[in-house]
């Protein structure tokens, strides 16, 4: 008897096998024909396994009529094929054995549908129920997709690291790293006190592997990094977290064009992936969570993203007669509201803006000649806004300084950014991609917090 996911087991083509199935009990329903149904679900596929556990078996009355929601069981028996609607086969139990009780009393996850937000608070559990199952398994496929496409496309997989010195988007929404010892802290009083951090220096958590991923672009070519991003977010919004994962492609000779394009080329395998190798979760998605999301998402797949300059935008948001809560001029930064209007109303599907105020975006961006903007791009998508945002860098070592200057930025703390431009400089590009907001968009999912396993949201750091 040979153990095999739920996933496996429920193909038509797997009738006639022994097997063995381990798993969750969704259900239990006993039949008047003195036998019992168990639904069994071990988190490979949203279906469950229904099992068939004649009441000749041992422990018939005093274990398996007691299952309920929960707990967790092993299943031996033959797989056959199903007379029921909506199955292939049922497993015919030769033997249950019970692993583990689930107290009905106090068992969070009851046949009650609860909001995502109340399951929020069951961070622990809620990937036992159908929906964030299906999400935590479309996020795997993204993972996967995207260091295919990389690899696919002569990008080297780079780790930069996580606590660094560098506020590369100078937002100030940096976490700073301390070693934290509260006696010594108690005792310095006066002036601030560098010696409770890493050594010695004022170090934070990441906010972007960008700058150092750029060193590596400008030796290797073309790199991406894939990691832990940490953003000091004090706002309650659907798209933000204090932590999340970002995917950063750094190239070479790179323009804005050519960047824009690998953009597309990239979200495009990554969703139709997505629609590929994850229909059974996709297909829910679809009915339950965002109605006709399958047909957006081969629309988007099938048409040239739009481009659109800022400057356009802006004129489109003055004249578009809506009423936003933020009031949008020439030299402020969209908000999701803005986004949300020029995907959703104006092109019905990507958008791709470009050249945004320079003001408004880092010193490492490429400014036009007349200083006004920057060679900036941001992807922005239905439903989410905002879900890449990329530039061609500056990489004329005199702008750049003049550019730190006036951003106050020392040169001293910079001074092995600023050699890339002093040794061999090349015209060079990137961009970062939320992953938590691309799964947002893939799954339809309004909420950031309901697409990572554990979000990081103020006040919300338990575990
Ligand atoms: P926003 O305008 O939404 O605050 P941003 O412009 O500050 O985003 P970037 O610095 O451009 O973000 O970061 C690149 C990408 O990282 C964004 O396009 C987005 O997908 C993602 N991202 C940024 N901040 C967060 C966050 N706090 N939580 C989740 N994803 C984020
Ligand atoms: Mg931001
Ligand atoms: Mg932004
Ligand atoms: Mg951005």
């Amino acid at each position: 008897n040979d153990w095999i996911p739920v996933k496996q087991a429920r193909l038509a083509e797997s009738a006639g096998q022994p097997c063995e199935v381990r798993g969750w009990v969704r259900t239990r329903r006993d039949s008047k024909g003195g036998f019992s149904f168990i639904e069994v679900n071990d988190g490979s596929c949203m279906g469950n396994l229904q099992v068939v556990a004649p009441g000749e078996l041992d422990n018939y009355v005093d274990e398996i009529q007691k299952l309920t929601a929960g707990c967790s069981v092993v299943v031996q028996g033959e797989l056959q094929v199903s007379p029921a609607k909506g199955q292939a086969t049922e497993l015919h139990a030769s033997a249950v054995r019970v692993l583990g009780w689930a107290d009905p009393e106090s068992y969070p996850l009851q046949k009650k549908r609860h909001s995502f937000e109340k399951l929020r608070e069951w961070a622990h559990l809620r990937t036992r129920t159908n929906t964030l199952g299906a999400v935590m398994r479309v996020r795997d496929q993204i993972c996967q997709s995207i260091h295919r496409f990389f690899h696919e496309n002569g990008f080297l997989y780079v780790n930069t690291p996580i606590i660094t010195a560098s506020d590369c988007e100078g937002a100030g929404e940096m976490f700073r790293v301390t070693t934290l010892d509260l006696e010594r802290l108690a005792k310095s009083g006066g002036p601030v006190d560098y010696s409770f951090d890493f050594f010695d220096k004022p170090t934070f958590l990441t906010v972007s592997g960008q700058l150092e991923g750029e060193t590596y672009a400008t030796s290797l070519g073309r790199i991406y990094t894939f990691g832990p991003t940490f953003r000091a977010e004090n706002s309650n919004t659907s798209r933000h977290l204090a932590e999340f994962w970002m995917i950063e492609p750094e190239a070479a000779f790179f323009d804005l064009a050519d960047n824009m394009q690998l953009a597309e080329r990239f979200l495009k395998q990554v969703f139709s992936d997505c629609l590929n190798r994850c229909e059974e979760d996709m297909a829910f998605f679809d009915q339950r969570i965002e109605k006709g999301k399958i047909e957006q998402i081969r629309a988007v797949i099938d048409k040239p993203f739009q481009h659109m300059t800022y400057t356009e935008a802006i004129k489109v948001l003055e004249s578009s007669g809506q009423k936003f809560d933020y009031q949008i001029a020439w030299g402020s930064d969209l908000q999701a509201e803005h986004e949300r209007y020029l995907t959703e109303q104006h092109v019905g599907g990507p958008l791709i803006l470009t050249d945004y105020p320079s003001t408004i975006k880092p010193f490492y961006m490429r400014v036009s000649d007349d200083e006004k903007t920057v060679a900036a791009m941001d992807v922005l998508v239905p439903g989410v806004g905002e879900i890449i945002g990329g530039s061609q860098r500056e990489e004329r070592l005199d702008v750049l300084r003049k550019r730190m200057a006036a951003q106050s930025l020392s040169e001293d703390d910079y001074w092995w950014y600023i050699d890339l431009r002093k040794y061999g400089t090349v015209p060079h590009a990137g961009f970062g991609l939320g992953l938590e907001r691309a799964v947002q968009y893939v799954t339809g999912m309004t909420n950031i917090r309901d697409v990572i396993p554990f979000p990081r949201t103020p006040g919300n750091a338990e575990f």
